[in-house]
């Protein structure tokens, strides 16, 4: 995000918190992300509930922001996934990394047109 898409949106550079690197560990984003009470969205301060790092000149800083302004100031990632399926393989392989980093087991209980409900574990 360029300091105009941040004028935009309201939002001054100068009052984000720093960040501890240009790129954070995920250890760092999910103790960032876990952490309540949440961090206020930098635009509208709601509860952030997405994090990433952006350097506007005067090095790292989170910005926080809540679902809808998040969803307007992020471009689709262009190797992201498109459809259903793709989404479960990526979401099954997040809650594989999640249950070997953690040492838990984590249920995923998902619908599809195909299958309805049904649960998945991992871990
Ligand atoms: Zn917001």
């Amino acid at each position: 995000m360029c300091a105009e898409e941040l004028r935009q949106h309201s939002i001054n550079p100068a009052t984000l918190p720093s960040a501890p690197s240009a790129e954070p560990t995920r250890h760092e984003f999910r103790t960032r992300m876990n952490t309540l009470p949440l961090a206020p969205c930098a635009a509208c301060g709601k509860p952030g509930i997405t994090t990433k790092v952006i350097d506007a000149g005067d090095g790292p800083h989170w910005l926080d922001l809540c679902w809808p302004h998040a969803g307007e100031t992020s471009p689709p990632h262009p190797h992201g996934p498109t459809t259903v399926e793709e989404i479960l393989d990526l979401l099954r392989e997040v809650a594989k990394e999640v249950a070997a980093e953690m040492g838990l087991s984590v249920p995923l209980h998902i619908w599809t047109d195909q299958e309805g409900w049904h649960d998945e574990y991992f871990g």
